[in-house]
């Protein structure tokens, strides 16, 4: 394979910040450990963005998992790697981690239980419970749905697995940076979708270490964006929870953030942040140019590109279609041009037209 040698596991590599608390080895091992589970999505081109961007523009299939979202990963290696005996799991979610929770649980006949805030569309908790897991919807935001989960691993002995500042969940999800590397060595720009982090430090690991002038771009929506506010503070701060149309990346990233904070502050070159309003337009460009039913927390990094916040693209890109785990009325409503409400924000609604 071209120039990828480094990709050998036995060529052993000095993590590039040598800081970190999780080294590319960490991600082999959970390579290792989601093999035949969660792993190798397809990545396909997008000729649309190709052409926008001028460069290609790769676009790693998450939304194909098993559950229908790149969450599977961390959750399948934090599962496996929890003690032999452990009663059950626990953690909060905005839908996708708990879905991958669930699932990994179950295939290990464990008890799962699922803390949700009421954010979380109704798509999302049925999934959840389809999957044989416990859910409990409490309060209004994802502290609310942590302090539950927190509460049941002292009441009921339960492990918690953290949605994203948790060292197994960050390996699990930057397996994704090694499989976009391996398939494509010449990727210059990873376009990550950003919330909590977990998948953005993991990739940021992997990539850093296996192509250390790689630019990595976070993206969150404009709306309670938690980790691009703590960046800016040099410290973890909390941000007002709202309807988005990216709910997949609502929430905070925990006061106490132990990891996925310093290495997205670390290892990211850059965290953009997009409207509602572009988050809406690049809903309908990935449906209309690339045929791809994805939620809004996916296309955050076509939108970045296609609002022209992203500049000097200088060889071809690559962004993760994170899930597909939406509201289908929804997305008809956004595919055929209406308006859509969230909470008190309106979003004009517009029919797609093609921009070159
Ligand atoms: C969780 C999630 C994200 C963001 O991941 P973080 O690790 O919290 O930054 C993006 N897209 C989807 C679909 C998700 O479920």
């Amino acid at each position: 394979m071209m120039g990828s040698d480094i990709l050998a596991e036995n060529n052993a590599l000095q993590p590039v910040e040598p800081h970190m608390p999780l080294t590319l080895a960490d991600i082999f091992d959970a390579a290792r450990t989601i093999a035949g589970i969660a792993d190798n999505t397809p990545m396909v081109p997008s000729p649309y963005m190709a052409s926008f961007t001028g460069h290609d523009f790769l676009l790693k299939l998450e939304n194909m998992q098993p559950i229908g979202a790149f969450k599977l990963r961390g959750a399948v290696n934090a599962v496996a790697n929890l003690p032999d005996g452990t009663s059950g799991v626990t953690c909060c979610s905005t839908g996708n981690h708990g879905r991958g929770v669930a699932y990994a649980a179950g295939a290990r006949g464990m008890r799962a239980v699922i803390c949700m805030s009421s954010l979380v569309p109704l798509a999302k908790v049925d999934g959840i419970r389809a999957l044989g897991a416990e859910v409990k919807i409490c309060g209004t935001s994802q502290d609310d749905a942590l302090a539950e989960s927190l509460r049941l691993v002292k009441s009921e002995g339960l492990a918690e697995i953290s949605p994203f500042d948790d060292a197994k969940v960050i390996a699990g999800q930057g397996t994704i940076g090694l499989e976009i590397l391996r398939a494509r060595p010449d990727i210059g720009t990873l376009l990550i979708p950003l919330s909590g982090g977990g998948l953005a430090a993991g990739i940021a690991v992997a990539a850093r270490a296996i192509k250390p002038e790689i630019r990595l771009i976070g993206i969150s929506m404009d709306r309670g964006a938690a980790m691009h506010a703590s960046v800016q503070a040099g410290h973890p701060v909390e941000v007002e929870e709202v309807p988005s149309l990216a709910d997949s990346l609502g929430g905070g990233i925990g006061m106490d953030n132990k990891l996925s904070f310093q290495i997205c502050r670390d290892l990211l070159d850059d965290i953009v942040l997009v409207t509602e309003e572009e988050i809406y337009d690049a809903m309908q460009t990935l449906y209309y140019e690339d045929r791809i039913v994805a939620e809004g927390a996916c296309v955050v990094g076509i939108a970045a590109i296609k609002a022209g916040r992203i500049s000097g693209l200088k060889g071809p890109a690559a962004t993760v279609i994170t899930g597909r785990n939406l509201d289908m009325d929804m997305f008809t409503r956004i595919v055929s041009g209406q308006d859509i409400e969230l909470g008190d924000y309106s979003i004009k609604g517009t029919p797609y037209r093609r921009k070159t």
